[in-house]
């Protein structure tokens, strides 16, 4: 075993061994000092790490969300600058838009100015016009009423306009003062051109009367629907007085023509009848042509001096009970045997009632025959004729045309030549002849459908047609059934 060698340790060494001792005690107490301080120290940097950490952690959420704040005001800048782009785009529009209202509203004041000029001029033509020109609107009140107007009826403008045109404008037949149909109102309601009936007469203001001469057109907007009619009557009294100058002398050279054609033909008939010795056969031919041709000059002149009576109003009116279904029977039998070598189908269909008219006979064969014959010349060989007659009422409408009053219809249709669009509208009239009438009969006057007319207006009868080229053509006329008496 090994013996720890005892070595021997002066005073001094102890002392100084305690002294350092003592220090080295000093140094670890500060040593443990220094440590808790370092501890404390340490604890204090955990702590403020942790709040660092915490601090850290925070900002990080706060970039974070200022990071998606971004990205969303990114995006909205985006929309921002979109929006932008389309409000200038927007905006360019509106100003192109804006510069065309500029240029409409500069074009509108240019028409404006140029209406205005229109209706000045407008009112001026009107107000200078020769004629009385009167507008009214779809409801008859008058809107127009120009200055021709006023001097003719004796009214103001401003009695008549806003007030219905019936209220103040009134017009007459010449020949009973009874009121004229409301060729307006027909106007209006089949929105076709009327013209009113021949003797007519304006009642003016003071109770005076003109004759005038009347039509009414409807107006319409581009669209067809009707705006109301425009209405031009004028004043006749010089046509009226240089027609019956006209008349009168018509008659007169009839009557003068009438004598000597007469002698022709009693002589022509007498030399015919042998009555002035042998006449031989060559002779007779040529008597015979004299004798037609005569006949055709006596039947013209009978026919001027019809329509000389009936235009100065002397045709004495001898009204006879007539039975209107036999007197129809026989006015076709007539003109049938007459006509035999066209072998025309006649076909008859009539009323049920039987009709006792009062009125002249003469007046009415000139009608019938009038109607029938030329149904007859128009129609080739081997035609069809349909005769018809019917009970119509007022304000009932056949072809387009109103009843003016309860009446008897009688149609005579056929399936001839037909009349041409252009001729249509002057078919009435004195001496024309359409041009196809005219070269397939050279023989015809032109005068059968002018007194055919004339005398309807005169009984206050109507007559009207329909016809289409190569088809055919139906007139139509009517006989108040006032003058009509039913037996059964
Ligand atoms: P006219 O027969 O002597 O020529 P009217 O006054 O009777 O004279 O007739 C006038 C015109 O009307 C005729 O020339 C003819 O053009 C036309 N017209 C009349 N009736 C008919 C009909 N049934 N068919 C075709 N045209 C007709």
């Amino acid at each position: 075993m090994n013996k720890k060698a005892i070595i021997p340790v002066s005073k001094n060494t102890i002392f100084r061994l305690k002294v350092l001792a003592k220090e080295k005690e000093t140094i670890r107490r500060k040593l443990v000092v220094t440590a808790k301080q370092l501890a404390k120290t340490a604890k204090e940097k955990e702590g403020t790490r942790s709040k660092l950490a915490l601090t850290a952690k925070r900002l990080a959420a706060v970039a974070k969300e200022k990071e998606s704040v971004r990205r969303k005001l990114v995006v909205t800048a985006q929309i921002f600058r979109l929006k932008a782009k389309q409000l200038a785009v927007i905006a360019k529009e509106k100003e192109g838009i804006r510069l065309k209202l500029v240029a409409t509203a500069e074009k509108l004041r240019f028409k404006a100015e140029e209406l205005a000029m229109a209706i000045v001029e407008k009112k001026a033509i009107l107000a200078s016009i020769g004629d009385a020109v009167m507008a009214c609107d779809k409801d008859g009140k008058v809107i127009l009423f120009n200055r021709k107007a006023v001097e003719m009826t004796g009214f103001s403008a401003k009695e008549v306009i806003g007030r219905h045109y019936n209220q103040v404008i009134k017009f007459v037949r010449e020949l009973d003062n009874k009121p004229v149909t409301d060729f307006i109102a027909e106007a209006m309601k089949t929105g076709q051109k009327t013209t009113m009936a021949d003797n007519t007469l304006l009642i003016r203001k003071n109770g005076s009367k003109i004759p005038v001469a009347d039509s009414a057109e409807p107006i319409r907007y581009l669209t067809g629907i009707l705006v109301g009619c425009v209405i031009v009557f004028r004043d006749v009294t010089q046509e009226k007085e240089t027609d019956k100058a006209k008349s009168e002398f018509i008659s007169v050279a009839s009557h003068q023509l009438k004598t000597p054609a007469t002698i022709i033909s009693l002589y022509t008939e007498m030399l015919l009848k042998d009555s002035g010795g042998i006449v031989t056969p060559k002779q007779k031919e040529y008597i015979t042509e004299v004798h037609n041709a005569n006949q055709r000059i006596v039947d013209i002149i009978n026919t001027l001096l019809n329509i000389s009576r009936i235009e100065m109003g002397i045709f004495s009116m001898d009204k006879t009970p007539i039975d209107i279904i036999a007197f129809l029977k026989n006015g076709i039998y007539e003109l049938q045997a007459g006509s035999k070598e066209k072998n025309i189908i006649f076909q008859e269909e009539y009323h049920q009632q039987k009709h006792i008219m009062f009125i002249d006979k003469l007046l009415l064969n000139m009608v019938f025959s009038n109607l029938l014959s030329n149904a007859i010349k128009y129609t080739p060989v081997g035609g069809t004729i349909s005769v018809k007659s019917s009970e119509v009422k007022k304000d009932e409408k056949v072809n387009n045309k109103i009843i003016q009053e309860n009446s008897l219809l009688i149609s005579i249709s056929d399936n001839g030549c037909g009349i041409h669009k252009d001729s249509q509208d002057k078919i009435f009239t004195k001496f024309f002849r359409s041009e196809n009438a005219r070269s397939q009969h050279t023989d015809g006057t032109g005068l059968g459908l002018y007194i055919v007319k004339s005398i309807l207006d005169h009984i206050g009868g109507q007559v009207w047609f329909w016809s289409k080229e190569k088809e055919g053509t139906i007139f139509y006329f009517t006989i108040p059934l006032k003058t009509i008496k039913k037996s059964r």
